[in-house]
């Protein structure tokens, strides 16, 4: 079971299920919404992610006609990616877990969007858009 939350601790939730396909997005969406040269997100199944307190926090940004990205009102915290298209996957920025959610990043994906300026040390796998 993993927990997390927002910066101003108005949201928390609590994932039940598995995390899956933890990596890191250099898309520019990504890069603009999180103010970072990339984004780290975790695959889940949306029926596992229960919100514990704060879901009249949570603020939708439609990114484009396939994502809506989900965020607290309040503090600006990212949470879900998700992809209209994947009903049963959602992805969620792992930046917000407590501890250690016992997952490593596996892959890197945009990266022909990546910041000129960040330099991939890492060995993990690399795709230039998405990872399929
Ligand atoms: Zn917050
Ligand atoms: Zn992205």
């Amino acid at each position: 079971m993993v927990h997390g939350g927002c910066l101003c601790g108005g949201i928390r939730y609590e994932i039940s299920g598995k995390l899956d396909k933890m990596h890191f997005c250099h898309c520019q969406m990504c890069r603009r919404g999180h103010g970072t040269p990339f984004a780290n997100y975790v695959a889940i199944n949306p029926r596992d992610l229960h919100y514990m307190q704060g879901e009249e926090l949570i603020a939708r940004f439609p990114s484009s006609e396939s994502t809506v990205r989900t965020f607290c009102s309040r503090c600006g915290s990212n949470l879900e990616f998700s992809p209209r298209t994947t009903p049963d996957e959602t992805w969620i920025a792992s930046g917000g877990f407590d501890g250690d959610p016992q997952i490593r990043p596996s892959f890197h994906i945009y990266v022909d969007s990546k910041a000129p300026w960040f330099e991939i040390t890492d060995n993990l796998t690399q795709y230039p858009v998405s990872d399929d």
